[in-house]
């Protein structure tokens, strides 16, 4: 595994930063996540689009464009891996001292790796999610590497047996800890708004074209956790897990459990779209 970090390309191993990093110290830092498919990248525009906004948004000065693609490729290029995840951490960078405030102007901390992603193309297993009270900070819209929030959350839902938190604040669904979510109500798809309260995830903002190619309503719209009894269906998104339905919520079985037709429906055109880059 070649990694990328400030202008050099050296094994994971080998890759050190210094502990006065702001990101190690303060978690000030941002980053993205990006699918690989057959080597090529899925939605690079999309995934750089909000990283750089992530950094704008923390006050780190902007890097190009084509900086970023250029590395998304060399990450490819240097890596023997068909399908991946490429990630990419960015940082305020290192200071010579521990300071809430930066002493000095920094150099930002760029890393950059690709890890190896299993892909399903067919519908996968319907999964369970627990409902939990979105303890997290208002700003959920910057993909923050200060991730603690979220961690604690994923291993309260692991404990009750669920792979991802169902969030909600004052009973308004939010997201999961790292994925967004998707409902079903006669026949209609709702989705909590890309506010300050969500992170409008890629696979969620492409979810949202797929549905309407498919002509099925899209409500950009929260429902509340008491509507869940009355769902058909729920799946959830992201980068790593695609399209996955969920059959289970606490004690609730979603529809009667199985991968309900809608989410079928969009799943399919989620692979379909996924073949079409391969072969493009
Ligand atoms: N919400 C949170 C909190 C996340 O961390 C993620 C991704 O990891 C998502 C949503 C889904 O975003 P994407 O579809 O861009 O992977």
């Amino acid at each position: 595994d070649i990694v990328y970090l400030n202008g050099d390309w050296v094994t994971g191993n080998n890759a050190k930063v210094s502990v006065f990093d702001r990101g190690f110290l303060f978690a000030d830092g941002v980053y993205e996540v990006i699918p690989v498919y057959q080597r090529r990248p899925f939605l690079p525009e999309l995934h750089i689009q909000r990283l750089q906004r992530s950094a704008d948004a923390i006050g780190i000065a902007p890097i190009t464009t084509e900086f970023w693609h250029q590395l998304v490729l060399d990450l490819i290029n240097r890596n023997n891996l068909d399908d991946g995840l490429v990630y990419i951490q960015l940082t305020f960078g290192a200071d010579s001292q521990r300071s809430h405030l930066p002493t000095q102007p920094l150099t930002p901390t760029i890393y950059a790796s690709l890890s190896p992603l299993s892909v399903h193309w067919n519908t996968p297993k319907p999964v369970k999610v627990a409902v939990l009270e979105d303890i997290r900070w208002h700003r959920c819209d910057i993909k923050s590497i200060s991730l603690l929030g979220n961690i604690m959350l994923k291993r309260e839902a692991a404990k009750r047996g669920a792979i991802e938190p169902l969030l909600h604040r004052d009973g308004r669904i939010t997201e999961g800890a790292s994925c967004n979510y998707f409902m079903v109500k006669q026949g209609r798809l709702y989705t909590p708004p890309a506010d300050h309260l969500i992170l409008a995830g890629i696979t969620r903002t492409w979810v949202i074209q797929l549905a309407q190619q498919l002509a099925i309503e899209v409500h950009e719209e929260a429902l509340n956790v008491n509507e869940l009894q009355h769902v058909d269906e729920v799946f959830l998104t992201s980068s790593s897990r695609e399209v996955q339905p969920v059959g289970q919520i606490d004690d609730i079985i979603v529809g009667n459990g199985q991968c309900g037709t809608i989410t079928a429906q969009i799943a399919e055109a989620f692979h379909a779209s996924k073949r079409h880059l391969i072969q493009e």
